[in-house]
């Protein structure tokens, strides 16, 4: 069975959602296939504010003001002493509607983003997985694909949009996959019923905690029905070493996180240890001539800042707009297809540099900003997602300096010290 499409695209997480919808509403014809079956499971629940622009031009916001998640005001660090942070509330940065964001159980939210881009127009269906692409030359004109129930198909199309998230269909058949050798590290999470809460506006805080010896990190997610999201991050070979089941490892992690260890406690576990390693690459090219890769097909950062759906939205939705430049004006080539390409990996390189950081032993926040106020708005900006602005590069000018001068300092004050002996 064969049929001819504008647009198909593979992978119905946000990113694939939202491109499909974007390219349908133009009235296009628009294929969607996802191979699990709605609702489906995904991590990933903590959204950064500026999700909502790309939301709101889906035309979601109320859909998801109904379906009663939890609404995220701020996010809150405790550094390795056990110390707590004020929480960083958005709203004080920018009192807008976007400021309040949500902890979002992904199978709803990304069904709901699925069945938006039906309403749009697109021909929408989930269990069906891609089996491989169609190639004339080296342009991509069409898939292979398969129901659940064993039926194949084959559909042809003027653009292949890859959304498979981090099993990269595409990026993976041209071997176009580049692991960040200097990011290379794993979670282990899983979720509790019933453990403590914070109230009113804190109650839907993401929390991030050090352990005490500062090797690895604790999310705390609050979600809807007294649920909770709980993962531990660390690099690869620390976390998941040899002979350790994830769950001692989680549970020895905990162990040095007492901020951590009391929140949970009187909690129930629900569900197994979850694991995921060498989740941060990214793709060597965008686009090629009648494909494009979006979301974490193209690429992923860390689970640090919560970037991952934001940025996977930001794709889908650039990447709609030159799909549909390019189907008006019959060009569907790879410069057209991927011309969004370099503003939109400049906003992530600038999250990079912040991650970055993050895992810089030197690195903290309170202490940058003392020293450099001038850049507190730049960093909630990067912390928000707004990071397709210019002028944000200077951050990292000075805080390289600045890091740069801790390691003299410490060098310096080293040396005396062993000079005094
Ligand atoms: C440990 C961890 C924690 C995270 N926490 C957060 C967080 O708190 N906040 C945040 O914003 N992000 C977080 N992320 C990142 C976030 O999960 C992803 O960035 C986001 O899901 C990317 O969306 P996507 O649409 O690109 O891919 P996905 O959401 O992965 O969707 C891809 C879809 O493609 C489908 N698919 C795959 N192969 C095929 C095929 N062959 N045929 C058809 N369909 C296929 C899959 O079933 C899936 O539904 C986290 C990531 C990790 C690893």
């Amino acid at each position: 069975m064969s049929t001819a499409f504008d647009c198909i695209v593979l992978g119905g997480g946000p990113a694939g959602s939202t491109t499909a919808a974007l390219v349908a509403e133009q009235g296009h014809k628009t294929l969607l296939l996802e191979r699990a079956k709605f609702p489906r499971y995904h991590v990933g629940e903590s959204l950064m504010p500026d999700t909502f622009f790309t939301l709101e031009r889906l035309g979601v916001v109320e859909k998801l003001k109904d379906r009663g998640f939890i609404r995220k005001y701020s996010v809150q660090f405790v550094g390795q002493s056990g110390r707590e942070s004020a929480p960083f509330y958005f709203l004080q940065h920018r009192d807008e509607e976007a400021s309040v964001t949500w902890q979002v159980e992904r199978g709803e939210f990304d069904q709901l983003l699925f069945e938006n881009a039906a309403e749009k127009g697109a021909d929408c269906r989930d269990q069906m997985r891609v089996t491989d692409v169609l190639l004339d030359g080296d342009r991509v004109c069409g898939v292979k694909a398969k129901h659940a129930d064993g039926e194949e198909f084959t559909f042809e199309s003027k653009v292949v949009v890859d959304g498979t998230g981090q099993s990269s269909l595409l990026a993976s058949k041209f071997d176009l996959k580049e692991n960040y050798q200097d990011l290379r590290n794993a979670a282990i999470w899983t979720y509790y019923k019933g453990a403590h809460r914070d109230e009113g506006k804190d109650e839907g805080a993401t929390i991030i905690l050090y352990t005490s010896d500062r090797k690895s990190w604790f999310w705390y997610i609050p979600l809807k029905d007294d649920l909770v999201s709980v993962g531990v991050v660390s690099e690869n070979d620390y976390l998941l070493r040899r002979g350790v089941r994830p769950q001692e490892a989680f549970e020895e992690e905990l162990k040095r996180c007492p901020a951590m260890k009391w929140r949970i406690e009187n909690g129930m576990r629900e569900g197994d240890f979850k694991v995921c390693r060498d989740f941060s690459y990214s793709a060597k090219e965008p686009a090629g001539n009648g494909w494009v890769l979006v979301g974490d097909a193209l690429g992923f950062l860390d689970p640090i800042y919560s970037s991952g759906v934001f940025l996977a939205l930001k794709s889908g939705e650039m990447a709609a707009d030159a799909i549909h430049a390019g189907l008006e004006k019959n060009d569907l080539s790879k410069e057209q297809l991927g011309g969004w390409a370099p503003e939109f990996m400049h906003g992530m390189g600038l999250i990079r540099q912040l991650v970055y950081a993050f895992y810089n032993e030197k690195f903290n926040f309170g202490h940058f900003i003392r020293e450099f106020p001038q850049h507190k708005g730049n960093l909630v900006d990067l912390l928000v997602g707004r990071v397709f602005r210019p002028g944000l590069e200077q951050v990292f000018v000075d805080m390289e300096t600045w890091l740069e001068k801790q390691s003299t300092d410490e060098n310096m004050d080293s040396s005396k010290m062993t000079s005094k002996a």
